[in-house]
């Protein structure tokens, strides 16, 4: 079974014969039909959607901006080249430094900066991808002006995709953060969990999760973040399905497993609770008739391991 998950479904070409060459860069930075999608404080540009009965059924839309709208703001920052779409060029910039971006960027009054996370939920999935792709980008470039083996700072090439210290020749490429997401199953019951931080605080279970370590396979991560979260053994891993998670840079993984222990001996740092579910008190909750469990919204990848795992698809053999 193929998904899209939100910030997944980017349908712009990545362009990487022109990631390549630095003047044909520069040529489409300078294009007048060129479109820039600008980032204030990691928030993304959106506006209405034309029509909610519109295919996607989305109530906003990303608002690009004409080269002329951004060279007349005088922006500092070098923009990102996110790729291309019928021969126009499309780049996120960051407009963190204007003070007054509605004025110095000549906005709509319809425009605004919405959350990424937010608006992520109102967008069409090809949207949301452009997002995910833009906000990963510039929060790296943000983070990472410095030269991380002689501490001189770099400059942006490739259209955003390397960042090339002048002292010492390093190249520092983006990075994209693995995390292991998995839907334990014991028979007709599932590990759920409540991580002490965010997941607490709003009374959430989710599928267990944690980051893939070096030298680590996916499967080698699912057992031992299981085993260290829950004390819980695992036999079994099958993927399922991957998401972008642009906060900053994740790549969720998403897998289910079967455990071969049940006892639960759980890390008391890390999770607040954890817990086996049955597939009944999972699939009430799904639908938003249990008051007592609630469960992540479909634009998590969790949701999408738990309603897959409760509609019986997954089989271990
Ligand atoms: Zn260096």
């Amino acid at each position: 079974m193929t998904f899209t998950h939100t910030f997944a479904g980017n349908s712009l070409d990545r362009a990487d014969t022109m990631r390549r060459d630095e003047a044909q860069i520069q040529a489409a930075t300078d294009h007048h039909a060129s479109l820039y999608l600008p980032l204030r404080k990691l928030n993304v540009l959106v506006n209405p959607a034309p029509s909610k009965s519109s295919a996607t059924d989305s109530a906003l839309q990303l608002c690009w901006l004409s080269q002329h709208q951004v060279a007349a703001a005088n922006i500092s920052v070098t923009p990102v080249l996110l790729g291309t779409r019928q021969d126009t060029a499309h780049f996120a910039i960051d407009v963190s430094e204007l003070d007054d971006p509605t004025t110095a960027l000549g906005l709509a009054e319809d425009c605004h900066f919405e959350d990424c996370r937010s608006a992520a939920m109102m967008l069409s999935a090809d949207q949301s991808g452009i997002v995910a792709q833009s906000r990963s980008q510039i929060d790296w470039h943000r983070r990472h002006q410095f030269c991380s083996v002689c501490g001189k700072r770099t400059g942006s090439q490739k259209g955003g995709h390397v960042r090339r210290c002048p002292n010492c020749k390093s190249e520092h490429f983006p990075r994209t953060d693995p995390v292991a997401i998995m839907l334990i199953a014991d028979g007709d019951r599932c590990l759920l969990g409540q991580s002490a931080g965010r997941l607490a605080r709003t009374g959430m279970y989710s599928a267990l999760a944690g980051f893939i370590d070096q030298g680590e396979s996916i499967e080698e991560a699912v057992r031992r973040e299981v085993g260290e979260e829950a004390g819980v053994q695992v036999a079994d891993v099958r993927y399922h399905s991957s998401q972008p998670w642009p906060f900053p840079s994740s790549l969720m993984i998403g897998c289910h497993g079967r455990a071969t222990s049940t006892e639960i001996c759980m890390d008391k740092t890390e999770m607040a609770d954890v817990r086996w579910f049955s597939r009944a008190e999972v699939d009430t909750a799904l639908k938003g008739r249990n008051g007592d469990l609630k469960l992540p919204g479909p634009i998590a990848i969790a949701h999408h391991l738990i309603a897959s795992w409760v509609a019986g698809d997954i089989e271990f053999a």
